[in-house]
């Protein structure tokens, strides 16, 4: 199934931009190297972390199952050699602890950056709340934040400016930034095949790495009151959209079951209500201690 969406969603986005075009949202991802005013990354730099609970790599800009191309598909195995992105950013959700995925950078922490022209771009923002809002429950805005950082080589910084976006294109009300994208499939898109028109005309194109941020879970925030479980205030659990529960170890993977969900379930309301129950105990404790102190000392004057 094919999904097609226009770019004016973007228009009710209620990130602080504060005039960085590629922003878009509040948060502050991890900074990698910076200088006054723009982040970026160096071309075929190791960067200074692993894959690790909260760090996932990836080469590619596949975000859901439909994106993997045919061909890294073992018809014999029935397993593909490339995980949707999808998959990572569910496993960041259910642990409640947040995490990053960085599109473009290869598993052994490699910059390789991924080439996008400004279509490109709102085809991946897009596409990326596609994937989300068919998680189980969809994943709100407020829980996510994407952000394209530049790659350069190295020492030559400047590159920036040379590989600059189309200004004139800048506008959301540009014709083409209007036009409807098409997702769920490993099929080009338009602007693919536009990337490769300018490609083929010698027209500079940036190279990005695509940092996807999860946020942590936060119970006190209102906008997550309606996703906790009961009253308790714990992190939901997400499906991605192959209808999985993803979960995270280390920098691996692995799904449950859902008698496993359920165990830990429990797990995680009896970890919410023993502080609960203890602090009970003392005090009957001691109102018993106290009410025999009482009594003992009644016999003893009577
Ligand atoms: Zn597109």
């Amino acid at each position: 199934m094919m999904a097609s969406y226009k770019v004016d969603c973007r228009s009710n986005c209620k990130g602080n931009h504060d005039g960085q075009k590629d922003s878009f949202s509040c948060h502050q991802p991890v900074i990698v190297k910076s200088r006054p005013r723009k982040r970026y990354y160096v071309r075929y730099a190791i960067v200074p972390f692993e894959e690790d609970f909260t760090h996932e790599f990836k080469g590619h800009r596949n975000l859901c199952r439909e994106d993997v191309p045919q061909r890294c598909y073992n018809p014999e195995t029935g397993r593909s050699t490339r995980a949707p992105v999808s998959r990572a950013l569910c496993a960041f959700l259910n642990t409640g602890k947040g995490g990053t995925v960085y599109l473009g950078i290869t598993d052994d922490g490699s910059v390789k950056g991924i080439r996008l022209t400004l279509y490109q771009k709102d085809h991946v923002v897009l596409g990326l709340e596609d994937a989300f809002s068919r998680f189980n429950p969809p994943v709100p805005k407020h829980m996510w934040h994407l952000e394209f950082v530049p790659v350069v080589r190295e020492g030559s910084p400047d590159l920036l400016k040379e590989c600059s976006d189309d200004i004139s294109a800048h506008s959301l009300n540009e014709p083409r930034r209007l036009k409807e994208h098409v997702f769920r499939t490993y099929e080009y898109c338009w602007c693919d095949k536009d990337a490769l028109a300018q490609f083929n005309l010698g027209v500079l194109v940036s190279d990005y790495v695509i940092e996807i941020t999860v946020h942590t879970f936060d119970s006190g925030d209102p906008r997550n009151g309606q996703m906790t479980k009961a009253d308790l205030k714990l992190s939901p659990v997400y499906e991605n959209e192959e209808g999985k529960a993803y979960f995270r170890r280390q920098a691996s993977l692995f799904t449950h079951t859902v008698q496993e969900i359920v165990e830990l379930t429990r797990q995680q309301v009896r970890e919410h209500y023993q502080p609960i129950v203890d602090k009970l105990r003392t005090e009957l404790y001691e109102l018993r201690q106290g009410e025999d102190t009482q009594d003992g000392g009644v016999s003893a004057a009577t």
